[in-house]
């Protein structure tokens, strides 16, 4: 038995809660699921990685049992979970039938970029649970193939996400069409006005449940960044793909062109990589995600929306090839290392045009990350241009680098013997250092009251 017992779940959810070897409710499930199964709506406020599937689908799984009368009926599913991406679709899926596998529970998944011959044929065979990108659901049930009108629960999830790839109408017309007397459930990784607003709409004194800020995902994570000149970025990649230790890498690029040349060049370099983006078939891209968590593939080159909500075990280094120019995007990318307490780094490389994102990015994150410069391809020049826009050599130099931490990592001055602080302003000796300000970030650094003045690391 595990100790989801409390949390009064019925036996063949225990049970396969058990075969999956969880023995114990992640916050997310424990603060959540006694409220769902008592039937509230809910707000949370949570990334890919803190069980938040689970904390959904088994008291939707133990609701539907409850209140089941037997076969469902064709076409008229009882719940339904609408997912930004096919990949994110598809792994709710699973998890639905992992945790319903001792249940007589249907469910299906419905996206595009596939025919939809099997989706309407299991629609019309009666099933339970849809889980469903807004799209292809939306088309479905324009044709008249399936109605929504007996969803008693219904969930949104990465609702951020939803709103960033333009499925706002598609989710107000579909929500038109589920019933309302139902239990709604919308999960986003972050809260921006327009999600707020979604959410204040669509739910009913729902419970808030929030995990832990993203920041603080990024806390465990060993991050590095590389200063290199945008040409040379490939054949920085390859080079640091030598190094054994790396041996399950995600590797992001902001565009799928970009995916594609990254890719094209391990190839000529023999190192056997995935892609997956939006231009890619999905057959193709589920065989290269099966492939890489197989372990069959070591490094999968993915953009930021294919690789939206793909769970992982197991990935050593998250690789941002590209920095993303929104630094929420960066804290996603590297939440998918170090899972559940296993070590990870992220290494992100940066070139000339991507020295804001790094600011916007240290500044969510709350900490400076350290920089690797023993490697073939370290550009001073890029280095250096960001004393000039915006910090002060001596409190740059000594800030950044932390000679405890690698061995790799090489401090030029004062800087690393202390672990990195002598950017600290209230040390006399900096009495010339001015306070650290992005460009465009004026005023206090979060996180940076108090007595580590502006540049800390954080523990
Ligand atoms: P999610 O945030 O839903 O994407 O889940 C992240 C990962 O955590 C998945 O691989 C789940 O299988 C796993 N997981 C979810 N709940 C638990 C739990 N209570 N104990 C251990 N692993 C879990």
């Amino acid at each position: 038995m595990t100790n989801f017992s409390g949390l009064d779940l019925i036996e063949p959810l225990q049970r396969a809660l058990s075969a999956e070897g969880y023995a114990a409710p992640t916050p997310i499930q424990a603060q959540s699921i006694p409220h769902l199964t008592a039937g509230r709506d809910l707000l949370g406020v949570a990334q890919t990685g803190t069980g938040k599937t689970a904390a959904f689908v088994l008291p939707m799984l133990q609701s539907l049992t409850e209140t089941s009368n037997g076969r469902p009926q064709a076409g008229r599913p009882r719940a339904l979970v609408l997912a930004p991406t096919r990949e994110l679709a598809i792994q709710i899926g699973d998890s639905v039938k992992i945790y319903g596998q001792f249940l007589n529970i249907k469910a299906t998944t419905i996206f595009g970029g596939t025919s939809q011959g099997q989706q309407v044929a299991a629609l019309n065979q009666g099933v339970d649970i849809v889980v469903a990108t807004p799209g292809r659901l939306l088309d479905l049930m324009n044709q008249g193939k399936l109605r929504l009108d007996q969803v008693g629960i219904y969930v949104l999830d990465e609702a951020d996400r939803m709103l960033d790839m333009g499925f706002i109408h598609d989710v107000r017309k579909i929500t038109d069409r589920v019933s309302k007397d139902r239990q709604t459930l919308l999960f986003s990784a972050t809260m921006p006005s327009a999600v707020a607003k979604l959410a204040n709409g669509l739910l009913t004194d729902p419970i808030r449940v929030e995990i832990a800020a993203q920041s603080t995902t990024a806390e465990r994570i060993d991050q590095r960044v590389l200063f290199v000149a945008k040409a040379q970025k490939r054949n920085l990649l390859s080079t640091v793909l030598e190094d054994s230790d790396i041996s399950r890498a995600l590797v992001f690029t902001r565009t799928k062109h970009g995916a594609n040349r990254v890719a094209k060049h391990l190839e000529q370099k023999n190192v056997r990589c995935g892609v997956i983006h939006g231009n890619k078939s999905q057959n193709a891209r589920q065989e290269a995600l099966k492939s890489f968590k197989d372990g069959k593939l070591r490094i999968l080159v993915a953009t930021d929306i294919a690789a939206r909500g793909i769970d992982v075990e197991g990935v050593t280094h998250v690789i941002n090839f590209d920095l993303p120019n929104d630094p929420e995007t960066y804290v996603h990318r590297i939440g998918r290392t170090a899972r559940a307490g296993a070590a990870g780094q992220a290494i992100s490389f940066c070139d000339e045009e991507e020295r804001e994102y790094l600011f916007d990015i240290e500044k969510i994150i709350r900490k400076m990350i350290d920089v690797e410069i023993d490697h073939p391809f370290h550009s001073q020049e890029i280095e250096d241009a960001e004393r000039s826009v915006a910090r002060p050599k001596n409190e740059r130099s000594g800030g950044r680098r932390n000679a405890n931490s690698n061995k790799k990592r090489r401090s030029k001055n004062n800087g690393g013997g202390n672990g990195g602080h002598a950017g600290n302003n209230n040390d006399p000796k900096n009495n010339n250092v001015k306070k650290f300000t992005p460009r465009r970030h004026k005023g206090k650094r979060p996180g940076h009251s108090g007595n580590s003045g502006g540049r800390s690391r954080a523990a």
